[in-house]
């Protein structure tokens, strides 16, 4: 198990102000839905966006900054997330504020309760939330989206702060989305989202996020450790058909396997590494490359460094 070097002493120095909460070498694996990875080198749960923002200027420029959301669509490698580790709390960055047609969140709201707070406001057009689980962070980093609706079509504006500490908005069009991407510079951690929706029935709009969840418990492995779709569909293709085409459904290594429920999702079905997960992604990928001559591109994001670049 990797041990990092305590930066806290040194975070402290630097920061004498800081309010949230640092943590030396604290594992990230209970962060995440897949359950694997090592540790953080600092995990920071800022009070506020004060806070956050106070962290990233006085941080030394040479310290990596990573964020995490509901680790819903994410790897932590085995040998630890080196640098800063933000993971916002839901104290700070968790409220939903409704205005008319517009919902302000917080990012560390999870999704599925801001698909709620639409519809009890009668708010049409964010049911689509509801089977997506992650945060409202993790949504605008990955133009997250789901039976027909995609968080470009709900999203007015976002905040947020770059490495540097300044505060931002990005308006829709900065956010640069595209199919699960946002072109928003990779430095900037979200802290709230102004979304829109249409004044809608609200018995209508819960039929329909009852109408996702069992579309979602028949095709979808939600019950496992898994990362949420694997690679991305490639354009005019499905990425499950070519996977399954490939011969890959319920393929393993190590103690990952290839979900025989929804290929395009791996899961951690006993005590797998993180390296079983993604050496079997990669190793899918190669088959898929040598049966259809497709190139398939990851939707999970990956952070952190191997064990042996750890040198644990
Ligand atoms: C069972 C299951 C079903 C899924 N179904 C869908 C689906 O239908 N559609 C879909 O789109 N996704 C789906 N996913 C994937 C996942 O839920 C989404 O990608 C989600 O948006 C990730 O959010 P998160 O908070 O978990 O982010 P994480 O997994 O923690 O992180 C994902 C990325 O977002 C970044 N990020 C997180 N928070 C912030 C922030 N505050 N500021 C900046 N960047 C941030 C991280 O750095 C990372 O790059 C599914 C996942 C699972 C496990």
């Amino acid at each position: 198990m990797t041990v990092f070097p305590d930066l806290t002493p040194a975070i402290r120095d630097r920061a004498p102000g800081l309010r949230g909460r640092l943590i030396a070498n604290q594992p990230l694996s209970d962060l995440t839905w897949f359950r694997v990875g090592g540790p953080a080198q600092v995990l920071f749960t800022p009070a506020d966006t004060e806070d956050l923002a106070a962290l990233l200027a006085a941080l030394d420029p040479e310290t990596p900054v990573t964020v995490v959301g509901l680790g819903s669509n994410l790897i932590v490698r085995d040998g630890g997330v080196p640098g800063v580790v933000v993971r916002l709390g839901g104290k700070a960055f968790g409220s939903v504020e409704i205005d008319g047609e517009h919902l302000r969140a917080g990012t560390a709201v999870p999704d599925m309760r801001l698909a709620k707070a639409a519809a009890e406001a009668g708010l049409d057009g964010l049911a689509f939330f509801r089977g997506i689980p992650g945060s409202v962070g993790g949504a605008l980093r990955m133009n997250a989206g789901a039976h027909g609706g995609e968080t470009t079509d709900v999203l007015v504006s976002a905040e947020g702060v770059d490495r540097a500490g300044n505060l931002r908005t990005f308006t829709h069009a900065e956010m640069g989305f595209t199919y699960r991407h946002s072109a928003a510079p990779d430095d900037v951690i979200f802290m709230s989202a102004l979304f829109r929706g249409r004044p809608g029935d609200r018995a209508a709009i819960e039929a329909e996020m009852d109408r996702v969840t069992a579309a979602r418990e028949a095709a979808q492995p939600i019950r496992e450790r898994t990362g949420g779709s694997t690679f991305k569909n490639p354009p005019g293709a499905k990425a499950w058909q070519l996977v399954d085409a490939a011969g890959c459904r319920g393929l393993t290594v190590g103690g990952a396997q290839v979900s025989e429920m929804h290929c395009n999702f791996l899961i951690n079905r006993d005590g797998a590494t993180a390296a079983d997960i993604e050496g079997l992604g990669e190793e899918v990928r190669r088959r898929v490359r040598e049966t259809s001559g497709v190139a398939l591109h990851w939707e999970i994001k990956r952070i952190g460094l191997a064990t042996s670049e750890a040198g644990a």
